[in-house]
């Protein structure tokens, strides 16, 4: 799989996450948009996992990626991201809150960046086992420009025992209460 921006675009790699609402629809509904968005193509897919949540009591979190190529620019694309989040209802209340759709820049490319408004790669992907775990489905391979490691190595790193793929005929929507 190529990881740099040259040709015809740069292929990146968007982390997907949620917990309120039909995460899965959120999901398919978030793809068909960016699928229909000029200068965007999508390449692949992960499956769906739930994950524990970080922070405050919540119920469980949906987690995927997606690989896409485009001819857009990085902070572009992001306002693609926020606009597609802000249509399924995402509200910035509570940091580590819950949401109906999380949509993330991790990779752009082998572009390395820090501005006010964007990291990348993305600030917090090496550490979160619920990114590795479906980034790695797509994108095993791909090199971490930032720590040289790949996305496989990084996962490697990480307890990943409690990212288990959705069941969908077993994983209700919204989401249940986890235990906390
Ligand atoms: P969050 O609430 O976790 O989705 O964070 C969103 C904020 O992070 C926005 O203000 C973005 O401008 C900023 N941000 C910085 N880097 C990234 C990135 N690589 N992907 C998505 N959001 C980013």
């Amino acid at each position: 799989m190529a990881d740099g921006d040259q040709g015809s675009g740069a292929v990146c790699a968007i982390a997907l996450g949620g917990n309120v609402g039909d995460v899965g629809a959120a999901f398919e509904g978030a793809i068909a948009q960016l699928a229909t968005a000029a200068g965007i193509t999508i390449l692949a897919r992960s499956p769906w996992y739930r994950t524990p949540p970080m922070g405050p009591p919540q119920p469980d979190f949906w987690n995927g990626c997606v690989l896409l190529r485009t001819t857009r620019s990085p902070e572009d694309l992001l306002t693609v991201l926020q606009t597609i989040e802000a249509a399924f209802g995402r509200q910035r209340h509570l940091r580590w809150g819950p949401r109906t759709l999380d949509l993330d820049l991790i990779f752009y490319g082998d572009r390395q960046l820090h501005t006010d408004e964007l990291t990348l790669p993305h600030p917090g992907f090496r550490d979160r086992a619920f990114v590795l775990v479906p980034l790695a489905d797509v994108a095993a391979d791909w090199c971490d420009p930032a720590s040289g490691q790949t996305v496989a190595q990084l996962r490697q790193a990480l307890d990943c025992s409690q990212v288990v793929p959705v069941q969908r005929d077993r994983d209700p929507h919204p989401a249940p209460l986890n235990s906390n």
